[in-house]
């Protein structure tokens, strides 16, 4: 069910409006913003709000405060920030419920813009408390999610203010960058352009396995990178050396295999050939990789002979094998969804499979690319090609979530159309 945009919004002109905006910006030691592309991003909707007179109460988390008050996670930095990059007054209260919130809720004119302090300084917050959320609820007649990086949790301020502003007959919409990120991946989801190529890598299957399961029904070919793979390489009878693996996830490496038809050493590309796949999405596992004897610049390194990595060694990065054979797939690709790099990345001298990867999306020039948040959003920037990517999500968990075909908590709390 499409849910309501902020565009859809009626009569917005003296509102009180709360937008969930995700501020959780990087701070240095001396507590100064040193990215404030978060705050930038929800520009265009706090800008429809102020312009269309509402009365604006911007609410969000920084870092990891625990439900306790740290000056050092206060989001009093971001409001003189935000205030810069609006053009526009923000003000400040140093609690995000109480009295001297709703004190200056009270004198808030049409166009003004309040930022509330830290949520997480209080643990109700994440608890997604009753109480709590009916405070922040407090004069309220509107509700925006623009914070899509938090969506895939059940907080107060994504799930229980939108469900108390509903029930009183209010609206709960989708900001325009929220809005953005689930027409990206919905799009790509549920109709996309064909092939639809997705790409997944990083350290573990564990969050990824229900990705996978949902991608296999959806997907014309799934492209495995990364010490993931290890653990398929390993359920298949590979040797693997000391690489990073799931020892407890070889059975489910195992099932997920048999569903592509690759359960053993003997069906899988490159150990040979046969297996009959039960679903046609084809399911590419490294051919060969590069093994390093440690994960430091400058170790030695080589090319495995074949998938197996061997004894004393760890797989860090894709060989060149496959980053030919992942590169074809790529070209031929309509829809392409990136989550998690091909290798030790941060490395320079085991980032060649994962920046290969970015420039071949990148030379793809008629495919639609969708990069999930993280580590593939730092690598595309560091392969130099971030610009050429059809969109970027803000969000890596909730990017994850939603590729694994969950309703998103606090998108499922926004009003339908
Ligand atoms: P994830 O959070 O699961 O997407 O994992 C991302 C991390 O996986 C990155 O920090 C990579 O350095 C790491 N990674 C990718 N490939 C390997 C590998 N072969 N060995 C160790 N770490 C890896």
């Amino acid at each position: 069910m499409a849910k309501l945009s902020i565009k859809d919004l009626q009569e917005i002109r003296g509102k009180m409006v709360i937008v969930r905006v995700d501020y959780n910006v990087p701070l240095d030691d001396a507590g100064a913003i040193t990215d404030d592309k978060r705050i930038k991003a929800t520009t265009q909707t706090v800008e429809h709000l102020w312009q269309n007179g509402a009365r604006v109460v911007l609410a969000s988390h920084l870092g990891r405060p625990k439900g306790k008050r740290d000056p050092k996670q206060s989001l009093r930095v971001v409001a003189q920030r935000a205030a810069e990059l609006f053009s526009r007054p923000v003000a400040f209260v140093d609690d995000c419920i109480g009295d001297k919130v709703e004190k200056t809720k009270a004198i808030m004119q049409p166009g003004d813009i309040l930022l509330l302090e830290n949520l997480r300084f209080y643990a109700e917050e994440e608890k997604n408390d009753a109480g709590f959320a009916a405070k922040l609820a407090t004069g309220i007649d509107l509700y925006v999610n623009d914070a899509f990086g938090t969506a895939h949790r059940a907080h107060a301020s994504t799930a229980g203010v939108p469900e108390i502003i509903k029930k009183r007959g209010g609206r709960a919409a989708a900001g325009f960058l929220m809005e953005k990120e689930l027409q990206h991946l919905g799009t790509a989801l549920a109709n996309p352009a064909r092939p639809f190529v997705c790409i997944l890598g990083g350290a573990k299957i564990s969050g990824k396995i229900d990705v996978i399961n949902n991608l296999l029904s959806k997907a014309d070919a799934i492209l495995i990178g990364g010490a993931m793979s290890y653990t398929f390489r390993k359920s298949q009878g590979f040797g693997i050396g000391r690489s990073l693996v799931e020892n407890d996830k070889l059975d489910v490496a195992k099932s997920l295999l048999e569903k592509v038809g690759q359960a053993s050493r003997l069906s899988s590309p490159g150990g040979g050939t046969g297996g009959t796949p039960v679903l046609p999405c084809r399911f590419l596992l490294p051919l060969d990789q590069i093994q390093t004897t440690e994960i430091k610049a400058g170790a030695p390194k080589r090319v495995t002979d074949g998938p197996s990595i061997e004894d004393g060694w760890e797989g860090v990065d894709i060989g060149p094998q496959t980053i030919e054979a992942y590169k074809k797939v790529i070209a031929t690709a309509k829809t392409i969804v990136w989550n998690g790099p091909m290798g030790v990345f941060e490395i320079p001298d085991f980032s060649t499979g994962t920046f290969e990867v970015a420039k071949a999306i990148a030379a793809n020039k008629g495919c639609t690319s969708i990069i999930g948040g993280g580590d593939s959003a730092k690598a595309v920037k560091s392969a130099g090609v971030a610009k050429e990517m059809t969109f970027i999500s803000t969000g890596g968990g909730a990017s994850l979530e939603f590729l694994e075909g969950k309703a998103l908590p606090g998108v499922a709390a926004l009003s339908d159309k």
